[in-house]
């Protein structure tokens, strides 16, 4: 091994980044579906092939992007999103870390075409071996579309490392039930090997809640409302009837964000350890809102684990917030400091 010291080349470095943001092609599916949440999407289209590895396509209706932005949205640490620390701080975007795409684009043949609403014609630019093409005109409707064929074809240590078709697609579509349970009021759908999978239209967050998670989950559900100061938890959560082998139904956002968090994890468990045997796992789709700087989501570069600045009362909120629901004797369990 060389023991002088360099700076190593773009392509390099993305390949490098891809290994932490782009896992396997459900990542890429998620980081896809929240830029289009970003640029205001109502309609969401996912279409895959083998797993996502051959095909992962999403087109949405969002603004678009304007053509001598194309290249640029393909390149690292390019973002619209963010401008300094401040706004880091109160982010409400899913995405700010502008490295999602650059990254596709280095382990995966990428096509970025979009249209705004001031373009009469869309603009497409392609992603080859790192290098990124002119824009050429394309027949897009106002949106963006992003394909990516072959994930992994040039990174061969990483390909390895995927599974079966059918466990990728599995993976995919885990990813796209939560980023369709966070956003009811937006249109999705998907596609795999030409299939209809999933469709599902605008709707009031109860009948998104029945669509993905099933009439007999909706049956078993208690509602949870719970709003103290700037805190906020809704949602549903299944009795014991309902309750599960695997963990496969339990769904808490924080901010809108699906999250997978130690913290409201514990707290859950204890508001439902009284009446739940402790081998089974608890269903539950969660809402958790607070102000955005109560909150750091930059712990890890694909958002999925936050960081509460107050972990304690936040623990409390929904320990309190559920055991109430669920309506356990407020006898037993933590003390009332929450409030
Ligand atoms: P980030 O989302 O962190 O900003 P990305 O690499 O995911 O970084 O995207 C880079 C930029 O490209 C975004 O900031 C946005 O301006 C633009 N962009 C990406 N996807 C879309 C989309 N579907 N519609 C509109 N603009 C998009
Ligand atoms: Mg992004």
């Amino acid at each position: 091994m060389s023991s002088s010291i360099r700076l190593l080349p773009d392509l390099l470095i993305n390949q490098i980044a891809a290994g932490e943001v782009i896992e396997r092609p459900a990542s890429a599916l998620k980081e896809l579906m929240e830029n289009s949440l970003d640029a205001g999407a109502t309609d969401i289209a996912v279409q895959l092939e083998g797993g996502g590895v051959k095909l992962l396509r999403v087109r949405d209706n969002g603004k678009g992007i304007a053509k001598e932005e194309l290249p640029l949205a393909l390149m690292r640490h390019a973002t619209s999103k963010i401008a300094s620390l401040d706004d880091l701080q109160r982010v409400d975007s899913m995405g700010f870390r502008g490295e999602a795409l650059a990254s596709m684009a280095a382990v995966a043949q990428l096509a970025l075409s979009s249209r705004t609403a001031q373009d009469t014609h869309g603009w497409k630019v392609e992603a080859i071996d790192g290098r990124i093409s002119e824009p050429v005109p394309s027949s897009q409707p106002q949106g963006t579309t992003v394909e990516l064929r072959e994930l992994y074809f040039n990174t061969p240590a990483r390909r390895k490392f995927l599974k079966s078709d059918s466990t990728e697609f599995a993976h995919c579509e885990e990813t796209f039930k939560r980023i369709a349970l966070s956003r009811p009021d937006a249109a999705f759908s998907l596609q795999h090997n030409g299939k209809a999978v999933w469709q599902l239209p605008a709707q009031p967050i109860a009948a998104r809640i029945a669509a993905i998670l099933g009439d007999e989950f909706g049956h078993a559900a208690v509602t949870v409302e719970r709003q103290v100061a700037n805190l906020s938890l809704q949602g549903l959560a299944a009795l014991p009837a309902y309750s599960r082998g695997t963990r496969d139904a339990q769904y808490f956002f924080v901010n809108g964000r699906f999250v997978r968090d130690k913290v409201a994890s514990h707290a859950l468990r204890q508001a439902y350890q009284d009446i739940l045997h402790h081998q089974r796992h608890p269903a539950f789709v969660l809402f958790l809102d607070m102000p955005p700087e109560q909150v750091d989501v930059n712990v890890h570069p694909a958002k999925s684990e936050v960081r509460f600045r107050e972990s304690q009362g936040i623990h409390q909120f929904i320990f309190h917030t559920l055991h109430e629901a669920l309506s356990i004797p407020a006898s037993v369990g933590e003390p009332d400091a929450a409030d």
